[in-house]
């Protein structure tokens, strides 16, 4: 029975299922049988996009845990590490903050075995331990974490108001068995957000809700990049596949699906619990901040250096450009080019 055929059975004998489970549902499917990453993929990440966005995480990290006053041992923490390339670069850019690497203590929080296995691959030269869970995580050491796009993924409930009243968005089966969305009441719910539509992430805030005890606990810090807003989002559930949109219930567990993160929302949880909120900031101004751009000049520097150093090999006098010789037969009507 495939994926699809086994949710809709669930439906018919349950009955309908809120977005949120359903979203969890197909999140641990989809990541859970695939790598969905780069052009033969479904999407593109900003680490799998270029080196820089690690590197300079990585010297954010370092950052904090020189502001920290270097604690021995900490952990260092990623959520969804994907390929774990944003942590394979991190790491690189910190090789040489003395006692950083020797202090931390990797813990990547990752659901789908298929990814796990990537990141072993990427991260086999350091030490590295996994979990599933974020609380698995053992206490009292401080932490520094870092999570890109992990948050969009992470199930969301989705409420709109009809006729005065708020009522949840559920997904159940049509008359030929399709799924399709449609509303139940939400008695005694109140969504505290304005406006006629709103998502609300439980898994998020649940989520910065433990991370940020733990860090006034125990020291640190956590920064979370990914799409979002801050006020009214309205609907923001999206699937997309092989780099395109599609409707959310086409293709079950086939597509990835997000909604943008309420960074509003994850801000009120983090204060509550006492923790130091700072930003939102725009993914751009922040990676500038952080020297985005002395960081691109200099690999481009590296990059020309190595072409001259590529063309002097192949075809200076003193190197290959002398010793090596070319020579061509040519059938009639032919000039060869290059002699
Ligand atoms: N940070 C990576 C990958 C982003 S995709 C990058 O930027 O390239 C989302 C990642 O989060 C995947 O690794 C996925 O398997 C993981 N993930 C999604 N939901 C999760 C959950 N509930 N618990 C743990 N990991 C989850």
């Amino acid at each position: 029975m495939t994926f699809e055929d086994r949710l809709k059975q669930d439906i018919l004998h349950n009955g309908p299922v809120d977005v949120g489970t359903f979203m969890g549902r197909v999140a641990t499917h989809y990541y859970g049988t695939r790598d969905p990453f780069g052009t033969g993929g479904d999407f593109t990440t900003a680490p799998e996009i270029s080196q820089m966005f690690g590197e300079l995480l990585g010297a954010w990290a370092a950052d904090v845990w020189t502001q920290m006053g270097r604690p021995n041992p900490f952990v260092l923490a990623e959520c969804g590490p994907g390929r774990g390339t944003l942590m394979a670069d991190a790491l690189r850019a910190t090789a040489k903050v003395p006692g950083f690497h020797a202090a931390a203590d990797i813990r990547l929080i990752e659901m789908s075995p298929v990814l796990k296995e990537k990141q072993q691959a990427t991260l086999r030269d350091h030490k590295v331990f996994w979990h599933e869970r974020l609380e698995d995580v053992p206490e009292g050491r401080p932490m520094i974490l870092l999570a890109n796009e992990f948050f969009d993924a992470l199930p969301v409930r989705q409420f709109q108001k009809q006729g005065g009243r708020w009522h949840e968005r559920v997904i159940g089966l049509d008359e030929r068995g399709a799924l399709q969305f449609g509303l139940v009441p939400a008695d005694g719910f109140a969504p505290d957000a304005d406006g006629d539509f709103c998502e609300v992430s439980q898994a998020g805030r649940d989520i910065v809700r433990a991370l940020c005890r733990r860090l006034i606990r125990t020291g640190g810090a956590a920064l979370v990049i990914d799409y979002g807003y801050v006020k009214g989002s309205g609907e923001t559930l999206q699937a997309v596949k092989a780099h395109r949109p599609v409707p959310v219930l086409e293709t079950p567990g086939e597509a990835d699906l997000t909604a943008h993160v309420d960074f509003a929302a994850l801000a009120v949880v983090a204060a509550r619990e006492g923790a130091t909120v700072r930003g939102p900031a725009a993914q751009g101004a922040f990676l500038h901040r952080l020297g985005i751009g002395q960081r691109a000049a200099a690999l481009r520097q590296n990059a020309a250096a190595e072409i001259d150093e590529a063309l002097k090999r192949l075809a200076d006098p003193a190197e290959m450009g002398e010793l090596f010789k070319v020579m061509a037969f040519c059938g009639p009507g032919v000039d060869p080019a290059g002699f």
